[in-house]
């Protein structure tokens, strides 16, 4: 792997509700993909963080009756606590589009943009969702209103505005897609993206009139105009580097004379599915303009519905929180279920049912009775801890990850833990160890070998559970209790 800086980063979810179990699964498995290259000895840079600003917040806020800021600081630290909730990586970056940094770096892009001819002005007429902040073309209605959000009413917008010349930069993005056929994952994504473009671009609305909406970042040079929520949050995964100052932000990563955009850019993205044209289009036709590389690469995620498959949403009462996951499951509970059960790509029902079967099964029954198994039979018999085994890691596990295929890499761990349940049962060392002791005693060092290969795979999926494994392996002790007690 290269020795080269990694970096990664989720989208910034808006704070106009708490965290939902969508935003869990995506920053769950950007941390998988981290601790994975970290564990690599590859340098990572890691970002998350909030989009504070638009029209949907805005109103959050109004209706709230707090002040637009102090409703925000309370939302961004809800989604800070994730960090510590889910065991994602510490040192990872968070940034917050309210931070004066982000706001520097949002203008001085909307400035380059302009420079180089990328932005006019005009008056137009738009049919505008606020649920999705993105202005709706007649067909992308249904009965005049948002597929994803019909409960809101589509809003007729009049104004002048600044554009962004998204038109003129179809021919590079065209290039881009062909140049790098894996530019966004799954394929079937980019697919879709491939013919959003083939479909002919159009310029897009990128200022809101201040009297409108003063929530917002203001456009360079004019205070009655401030900048579209789309154009300010994206440029977060540069101003996260520091861009455009060649400042040092400290932390990992080899030490250089060059700035941290310099040592990190290009990023792979995160986001959900109804984020691809954002960030696999908008986004990079807005690097082309402001002279910046592309992202290197796009993973979109599927959506997690309600049980029945219809989406999750506040009013119907069908979401499910992270918070409360993890008090019932724990955070390696949550982590496991993201990590094999819910599709890495393809959207997935959830439900409690299915979620403490899939507990019950793979953690309960699988990982936890096969640690106590082993362990106990090494703790009675052997004098001493197994030498530790050489930290190599299977070929096909490591490919899965290196392709973001988080789901195979995990039943490649499971396979496994199946391969050492069967070895116990086949060669039944608790009863040779009466019989023939030597050769018993061999079976069961060689299984607590096998179950420190599983606790090293688990080490980027699940790291408490690996660290109590290699603990246990170090010692030579079985675990005081059942690491996954058993849920009805
Ligand atoms: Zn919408």
């Amino acid at each position: 792997m290269s020795t080269k800086g990694f970096y990664i980063t989720t989208t910034l979810p808006y704070v106009n509700a708490e965290p939902h179990i969508g935003f869990a699964m995506e920053i769950i498995r950007a941390d998988i993909i981290v601790r994975y290259r970290k564990l690599k000895g590859q340098p990572v840079f890691f970002n998350t963080g909030t989009d504070e600003h638009g029209q949907k917040i805005y109103e959050k806020a109004l209706a709230s009756g707090e002040e637009v800021q102090v409703y925000v600081d309370r939302l961004a630290a809800s989604f800070k606590d994730l960090i510590s909730l889910l065991n994602i990586w510490p040192e990872v970056h968070f940034t917050r589009t309210t931070d004066p940094a982000h706001i520097e770096a949002a203008q001085e892009f909307w400035r380059r943009c302009d420079q180089r001819g990328y932005i006019y002005k005009k008056a137009y007429e738009t049919k505008y969702c606020v649920g999705c902040e993105l202005a709706k073309t007649d067909s992308e209605l249904v009965e005049g209103r948002c597929p994803i959000h019909p409960d809101r009413e589509v809003e007729r917008q009049s104004e002048e505005n600044y554009f962004f010349k998204f038109s003129a930069l179809a021919d590079k993005l065209h290039q881009l897609y062909e140049e790098r056929p894996d530019f966004v994952l799954p394929d079937f994504r980019f697919n879709e993206i491939k013919s959003f473009l083939a479909g002919g671009l159009q310029d897009f609305s990128i200022s809101r009139l201040k009297a409108k909406m003063p929530w917002g970042i203001p456009v360079p040079g004019d205070d009655d105009h401030v900048l579209y929520v789309w154009f300010d949050a994206l440029v977060n995964y540069v101003s996260a580097l520091g861009w455009p100052a060649r400042r040092s932000l400290g932390g990992g990563g080899p030490a250089s004379e060059e700035g941290e955009f310099e040592k990190w850019w290009p990023v792979v993205q995160y986001a959900g599915k109804d984020n691809l044209r954002q960030q696999a289009a908008m986004w990079q036709a807005m690097l082309m303009a402001a002279g910046l590389p592309p992202s290197r690469q796009i993973i979109i995620n599927g959506f997690i519905n309600a049980a029945d498959g219809q989406k999750m949403s506040k009013s119907v009462g069908n979401t499910v929180s992270p918070v409360d996951l993890v008090t019932r499951f724990g955070t390696d509970g949550l982590r496991y279920y993201v990590a094999r059960h819910i599709s890495d790509f393809e959207d997935h029902d959830f439900s409690l049912e299915k979620m403490s079967e899939a507990y019950n099964a793979g953690l309960a029954n699988g990982l936890g009775n096969l640690l106590s198994r082993v362990m106990k039979m090494a703790a009675t018999h052997l004098e001493s801890p197994v030498p530790p085994v050489a930290r190599e890691l299977p070929t096909d596990y490591e490919e899965a990850l290196a392709n973001f295929r988080i789901n195979r890499a995990t039943d490649i761990v499971w396979e496994h833990i199946a391969r050492l349940d069967r070895q116990i049962q086949s060669t039944e060392p608790f009863k040779l160890i009466k019989t023939d002791p030597e050769a018993a005693k061999a079976i069961i060092a060689e299984l607590v070998s096998g179950l420190a290969l599983i606790g090293y795979m688990l080490e980027p999926i699940m790291p408490a559970t690996a660290a109590t494994i290699s603990n246990l392996v170090a010692k030579n002790a079985m675990p005081a209790t059942g690491l996954f007690a058993r849920l009805d």
